[in-house]
């Protein structure tokens, strides 16, 4: 597929400037010692596709990022954020906006702008898009991490995170850790990609990029109120491989549900992938290549992770899934000022506003299953080969209600091979 150059770097400019726009705290910085700090930037951009429009990109939602919290890190209260990819952070951040958006369409009769969501005469849910004129893009400045980076990392010639190989490689049939065992195409992996850290419960950000092209970006909260929305394209900085990437997020998809009768308005959708040449001047690759390094200087990963998204204040710094600099109880659930809006709880919270008739569910967990099309939709992928050995969030950390009490303590809680990152049994519970 012919990349068309020009679109692919409107997408990556919008969101960098959006970048650029936003205050200091939480980006990457010279650590002093020499130390660089470099990150990941991913974005949302919503295009609208008017030929009378005034703005064609906009930047509706933005992270950076590039850690995990470990399996002894993770709170059952929902009030931090595990996964601080920046994908997955951006992502969030859309998930605020779009509930916002909703929000918007539910009360407003009137907009100047199209609307991001319509109530179709005969549906009882929203309709993303405005009649398809609205378009939604991901841009990511380096290849999302997973089975769609495989190809790029083996063939970098200076690949400072290889690993070595002492540890198992596969901890059950069908996910690999990280960056390990180059050679398994299409395989699910888990975050992070150093065989030396301690494992995580998440799955790589292929895997769940893959995810969203069959049951959306939306989440399953908000699937209870609108219809899937889809990604158009997803447009790719450093570590650049088509062949990959489709492969991850399309080519796998496409399989697992080819015979798979699905609900209205769900499918598996195929984004196009595009490269840009738009260089991010916090990636890795920019840093390497721009930057004149004496001996003792070097490009370290950062700390802090930001989101933002179109409407906020201001953009948001995580350390560890938790605001920057906020002391937090080990046992109890953070006071809710100290939530980022993103996390787990937060999004719940804002749920319920939406849709106060759903008060009588009492875990975050039962709220997320009574999305019955989403969850069956998941439930079709994660019955396939290519998905069947996905491991899902344990029920302890999706027990919380709206005020961050926990209200089961699930009997499944880690199995204890994974402090260990060996054997965890896969999850078919969804
Ligand atoms: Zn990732």
């Amino acid at each position: 597929m012919a990349a068309d150059t020009s679109f692919a770097d409107q997408i990556a400019q919008c969101v960098i400037d959006s970048y650029r726009a936003l205050p200091k705290r939480g980006k990457p910085t010279s650590k002093g010692s020499g130390k660089e700090e470099w990150t990941v930037l991913a974005g949302f951009v919503i295009e609208d596709t008017r030929p009378e429009t005034s703005q064609r990109f906009k930047c509706v939602a933005l992270g950076t990022g590039l850690k995990c919290l470990n399996t002894g890190q993770l709170r059952p209260f929902g009030d931090t954020v595990h996964d601080s990819h920046a994908e997955i952070i951006a992502r969030r951040a859309l998930l605020v906006y779009l509930m916002n958006q909703l929000q918007q369409s539910m009360t407003a009769a009137l907009c100047e702008a199209p609307k991001v969501f319509d109530l179709q005469p005969d549906s009882t849910k929203y309709q993303f898009g405005h009649d398809g004129q609205l378009l939604l893009h991901l841009y990511t400045s380096q290849c999302p991490c997973g089975d769609a980076s495989v190809e790029s990392l083996k063939t970098a010639k200076d690949d400072t995170d290889e690993m070595p190989q002492t540890k198992r490689r596969r901890i059950n049939d069908g996910v690999i850790r990280g960056h390990q065992d180059f050679d398994s195409l299409g395989t699910l992996r888990l975050k992070p990609g150093r065989a030396d850290a301690i494992p995580t419960l998440a799955m790589s950000c292929s895997d769940k990029i893959a995810r969203w092209n069959a049951v959306g970006v939306q989440g399953s909260l908000l699937a209870q109120l609108v219809h899937p929305v889809y990604l158009s394209s997803i447009v790719v900085g450093d570590l650049y491989n088509w062949q990959s990437i489709d492969r991850a997020i399309n080519t796998r998809v496409a399989s697992a549900l080819a015979d798979r009768k699905l609900p209205d308005g769900y499918t598996a959708n195929q984004c196009t992938v595009e490269q840009t040449t738009v260089m991010f001047e916090r990636s890795q690759a920019t840093m390497k290549s721009t930057k004149v390094l004496s001996p003792d200087e070097e490009v370290v990963t950062a700390d802090a992770s930001i989101y933002w998204y179109l409407g906020a204040t201001s953009s948001v710094a995580l350390v560890n899934g938790q605001r920057q600099g906020a002391k937090i109880r080990r046992n109890e659930c953070q006071t809710r000022k100290l939530w980022p809006e993103i996390c787990k709880l937060a999004l719940f919270h804002k749920y319920r506003e939406l849709f106060p008739q759903s008060q009588e569910v009492s875990t975050y967990r039962q709220e997320k299953d009574r999305a019955i099309e989403y969850q069956a939709v998941k439930a079709c992928l994660l019955e396939s080969p290519e998905f069947g050995s996905w491991i899902r969030c344990p029920k302890e950390y999706e027990s919380f209600d709206v005020a961050g009490v926990v209200q089961v303590v699930a009997e499944d809680s880690v199995p204890a091979e994974l402090t260990d990152g060996q054997h965890p049994p896969p999850d078919h519970s969804a």
